[in-house]
Order: structure tokens, then sequence, then C-alpha cells
């Protein structure tokens, strides 16, 4: 293994799931990440989570890439889908399996609910034969503990005793969230994850899983989350991102507003010219701490 002797370039990402068009809260993630990643001179990719298919709509999996560039935000290489990475989260697995970390476990989501608790509930590691039905988890027991400074939200720490254990693959088959993130943010080099902090929980768990896998950590930037004027969770509907041309510098200008950031000047009317402004200016200190932000109606 080589070592570098100088820090590595900065990567970023913006990684939706496509069950939905662009809102107020995915633009908001989708800005500052951009302006981080550009604020560091870094390159920015875009990764659509696509994964779970349920969910997924085609309308939306290719709809982030002109809709993003509306707004001035282009990726530095060709957006990848999650959907097409099957083969690498296969691989993942292999080698938790070859580690000796994974188990089957049999117990419900309505089980796991009731108790709200997010790990295995019984013996399912004991258990020698797979249930028909059953999620695959990585034993994260023997694992060290880890604690990592988010930027903006402060300590941000795994410990094996109380995140025992994670899902890799759901009960439906699907390659868990967790799994694909870290692989994904492992091989596309990304250096720095800029995400709204209602995914701060996730974080304890991808932290064991790089370790787990080897893989190298990141730097977390978590953002306040939006939310209604009273404090409820966002209408997502009632906040699509707009659609004309007229209505995108004053979005951005919003969102700017939302993240505490200086305005950029009023004469500012085209949207490369605004995020090159605003990634000059770009402070995250202005909104270290808070993790929801009520959104004036
Ligand atoms: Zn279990």
């Amino acid at each position: 293994m080589t070592h570098r002797a100088t820090a590595l370039r900065y990567v970023g990402r913006f990684a939706p799931s496509p069950t939905g068009p662009l809102h107020a809260g995915s633009l908001l993630a989708a800005l500052a990440s951009w302006l981080d990643a550009a604020h560091h001179g870094g390159d920015w990719l875009l990764r659509v989570e696509d994964i779970d298919y349920a969910r997924s709509r085609d309308q939306w999996r290719q709809a982030f890439g002109p809709d993003l560039a509306r707004f001035g935000m282009r990726p530095a290489q060709t957006p990848i889908l999650q959907s097409q990475r099957l083969g690498l989260y296969d691989e993942a697995l292999d080698r938790l399996s070859a580690s000796g970390l994974l188990f089957r476990c049999a117990c419900t989501r309505r089980e796991l609910a009731a108790e709200g608790e997010p790990c295995c509930l019984r013996d399912c590691r004991k258990l020698k034969l797979a249930p028909r039905e059953s999620a695959l988890r990585a034993d994260l027991t023997s694992l060290s503990a880890v604690t990592v400074m988010d930027r903006s939200l402060g300590r941000i720490a795994f410990h094996p005793t109380q995140h025992r254990d994670v899902v890799v693959r759901r009960r439906d088959g699907i390659i868990s969230y967790q799994l694909a993130v870290v692989i994904d943010d492992a091989l596309q080099g990304v250096t720095d994850v800029v995400r709204g902090a209602d995914l701060l929980p996730s974080t304890a768990w991808q932290l064991a899983l790089q370790q787990a896998l080897g893989l190298p950590s990141v730097r977390y930037l978590h953002l306040p989350v939006l939310t209604e004027a009273d404090g409820s969770k966002l209408a997502k509907s009632r906040h699509a991102a707009p659609i004309t041309e007229a209505e995108v510098i004053p979005a951005l200008r919003k969102s700017l507003h939302w993240l505490r950031q200086e305005p950029v000047s009023p004469e500012t009317t085209q949207p490369d010219e605004f995020l090159r402004r605003a990634a000059l200016s770009w402070d995250p200190t202005r909104f270290a701490g808070l993790s929801e932000i009520a959104i004036e109606d």
C-alpha cells in the first residue's frame, strides 16, 4: 500500500434516490455539496441511488442530471446508477462472508420496530440453517470503536457493543443502503460526504462497514434538514424545485439563505456565475450545530 505525501484531492458527491423530482430539500443538499466541492477546488459527482426498485421510478432516474444542470450544477464524471453496480456489492458481500462476519437474521421488521431496535433481537447468529426468508447482516461486534467529528454536528461514534450488526442485504434481496454507500464512496474516491442530517444515524454503520471492508474513511458534513414552518416533515410535493428558467436564481438564493450564507449580489442572473460567487464565500460554520431549519412559507 502506498502512502500519499499530500492531502487527497477533494471529491464530493450528491446521491439522490429517484423516488420523486428534485424538491427544496434535495436542491439544498445538491447545492451545499456542490459549493463545498467548488470551495475546495474539488470534483463533484452525481450518483443515483436506485437499488430500491419498489420506490425508484424510471422517470426520475434520468432526470437529476438535466435538472441539476439547469441550476448550473454539472458532475465532473458521467453519473452512475447503483442499479448497474450490483456485481460490486455482491463482491463486498463475498468479502464480508470470507471474513466470517455474515449471518442470516430472521427477525421480522415488525419485531424490530416493536423493540425500536435496528440490531438482531435473537440468537440468529447461531442459526445453522438459513431461514428461507431472512436478511443478511454483518456482525460488527469484533470491530474497533471509531469516532469521527462531523464538520457541523460534532462527534459521530461507531461502538461495536451498541451497533452490534447491520443489514447488508435485505429480506427482499435488495442490497442495503449502508453497504452500497460505502462501496460507492470508496470506488468513486469520495473524500467528503455532504448530506442531510436525517442520514446522521446511518453514519455509525457506515464507519463500521468501511472498517470491516478495509475502505478509506471520509469526512462528513451533515446539513440541516428543511422542515415546514411548524417543524413538521417537509411536504415535498408542496416544495418541488422550480421548472422555469426565471425561477432558478430565486430558488438558489432561497437555499443559500436557509444555509445562513452570505447573499450573492442581486445583479447576478446566470446560474454559473451565481454558483461561482457563492462558492467563494461558502462557509459551513454559519450553520454549524443546526440539524433542522423550518422554512417560511
Ligand atoms: Zn435476528
